[in-house]
């Protein structure tokens, strides 16, 4: 689960997110839209200990995000304590980031080796799951330059899972694929939601969030302005600023 409760980040002391409540149940899945420069980034950033929030509380299963509590007052992390904390949460980006040097396989084991201290052998055959999982079989040896962008997304999300993080944060996962490769990637996550994941999605694919998320978020100038059920949403946004960007989007 992840709950915000008034979280603030700032950069150069300008405010991005100003306040920002939500809270996402386990196993459930959140969809944030909202228009660009609205902080959506960011905020899936604060919560991956990219960046570290200024004011507010934000926790992970239970843990917080940027700092420890003792005795009552807040400590920053330590390092070895924010790498703990990462392994536990996927994230996928708009531009895949994979290593491009090493092979499909080679990219999802390195973290359930380097991190989770996995044996090369356990960490392959859980690598080889993955693979099927995402409709890659027999692409293990393939680089990363050698496949499509929807291949190397499902990749990605493979990478990601081989963590096995209680939570996944996607950032646009879809936006910088051609048309005709998004609805494989837009699978694989379905499927991943439907096997209990909690996840939250930045996307502007709607037909994606009305299909599979339980709240939508809209965001924007640092602050949610709406929240609830896809379908609600989108049939009667309560807002001005909601109504404009659906328009927009659809
Ligand atoms: P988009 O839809 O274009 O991806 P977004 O909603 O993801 O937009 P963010 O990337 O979170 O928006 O950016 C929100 C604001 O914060 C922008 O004005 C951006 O310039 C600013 N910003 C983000 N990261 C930094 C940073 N590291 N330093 C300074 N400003 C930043
Ligand atoms: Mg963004």
């Amino acid at each position: 689960a992840v709950e915000c409760v008034a979280v603030q980040k700032s950069f150069d002391g300008t405010p991005v997110l100003k306040s920002i409540d939500l809270s996402v149940p386990h196993g459930q899945v959140m969809c944030v839209i909202g228009p660009s420069g609205s902080g959506k980034s960011t905020f899936l950033r604060c919560i991956n200990h990219l960046e570290r929030i200024d004011g507010g509380l934000l926790r992970v299963a239970g843990e917080m995000v940027g700092y420890r509590e003792h005795k009552g007052r807040l400590h920053e992390l330590r390092h070895h304590e924010i790498a703990r904390r990462r392994a536990d949460i996927g994230m996928v980006f708009q531009s895949f980031n994979l290593f491009p040097h090493l092979t499909v396989l080679e990219n999802i084991i390195e973290a359930p080796m380097a991190v989770r201290k996995n044996q090369r052998d356990d960490a392959v055959a859980d690598a080889r799951r993955l693979l099927d999982k995402v409709g890659l079989t027999g692409r293990e040896d393939a680089y990363p330059r050698m496949l499509s962008g929807g291949q190397q997304q499902r990749v990605a999300i493979a990478r990601a899972l081989a963590m096995r993080p209680k939570l996944m944060l996607f950032d646009e996962p879809t936006s910088a694929l051609d048309p005709e490769l998004v609805g494989e990637v837009l699978s694989v996550m379905k499927e991943l939601a439907a096997e209990g994941m909690t996840m939250i999605v930045v996307t502007h694919e709607l037909g994606f969030a009305r299909e599979v998320a339980d709240t939508v978020v809209f965001m924007d100038g640092g602050y949610i302005v709406e929240q609830g059920a896809p379908a609600e949403m989108f049939a009667n946004p309560q807002t001005e600023r909601c109504r404009d960007f659906l328009g927009k989007v659809l």
